[in-house]
């Protein structure tokens, strides 16, 4: 079996404050060891289960927050942006059996979590086919347009909620819970137990976390601020809806992926 783990910080134990997340600042660094450790543990619990092969995605700003010294001699680390429009999934291809979010965090426009966002902090909300899109919605479509599963994420309450709206089967890590600009945060041992424990369930039930991809999209960008939004409906196929809003209608996946990587940056 061949997995697959896209890896967020945000959603890690513990993090509840932006500059936690930024490299620069010298709080990020006992963020980024957690983050280390809690892909670890997923690396480990899958491997006991007989998993032969993994793939990391560190999916976090530059994607250089995963200690590569520290991962087991049966995963490969993909670190950086090769610029490819899958950006946090950069890797995944159709040889995949599953694939496993750590991490994760709620959407922009999300009151539930501090930190929810998607991608950028440069949109209010985006829409897709009409509901909000998480980071979590757009690769898991990005995953179901390759006939992989998403079997497990593991962040705050709200995406994991979310999650399992999209893909019933799929197994969730509660890490955190947020109200307004405050954070209960479970402890780092809790998560990196259940973490482990979880893995191993999440590995019986890949059928059930299958997916089917709609046929057509419509992809909708608010932006926070309406110039933004002027200079983005030049790109190709945008229509201007208001102001601050600009959409996208495509029969095909990759053309929201790509337009989403140059629109919201
Ligand atoms: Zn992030």
């Amino acid at each position: 079996m061949k997995l697959f783990i896209s890896a967020d910080i945000e959603g890690c134990a513990g993090v509840s404050f932006a500059d936690e997340t930024h490299k620069n600042e010298t709080c990020y660094k006992k963020f980024a060891e957690q983050m280390t450790k809690e892909v670890a543990a997923v690396c480990e619990a899958a491997y006991e289960a007989g998993v032969e092969e993994i793939v990391v995605k560190d999916g976090h700003g530059d994607a250089s927050n995963i200690d590569p010294l520290s991962m087991p001699p049966y995963v490969v680390l993909i670190r950086g942006k090769s610029g490819h429009p899958y950006n946090m999934m950069y890797g995944l291809d159709s040889s995949f059996d599953a694939v496993l979010y750590i991490g994760y965090h709620a959407a922009a426009g999300s009151p539930e979590f501090t930190l929810s966002h998607t991608s950028t902090g440069n949109s209010r909300q985006i829409f897709l086919n009409g509901k909000i899109m998480s980071e979590f919605m757009l690769n898991t479509y990005t995953a179901a347009s390759l006939d992989v599963p998403v079997i497990l994420i593991s962040g705050d309450e709200a995406i994991c909620d979310s999650a399992r709206e999209a893909v019933p089967g799929i197994t969730t890590i509660k890490t955190k819970r947020g109200t307004g600009g405050a954070t209960y945060c479970v402890s780092p041992a809790k998560v990196l137990e259940e973490l482990k424990r979880k893995t191993k369930e999440a590995l019986k039930n890949v059928e059930k976390c299958r997916i089917a991809l709609p046929d057509s999209f419509e992809y909708m960008v608010s932006y926070k601020d309406w110039k933004k939004a002027y200079q983005m409906s030049f790109y190709p196929g945008r229509e201007i809806v208001d102001t601050f809003t600009n959409r996208l209608k495509s029969g095909g996946w990759l053309d929201v992926v790509t337009a989403h990587c140059f629109v919201v940056y």
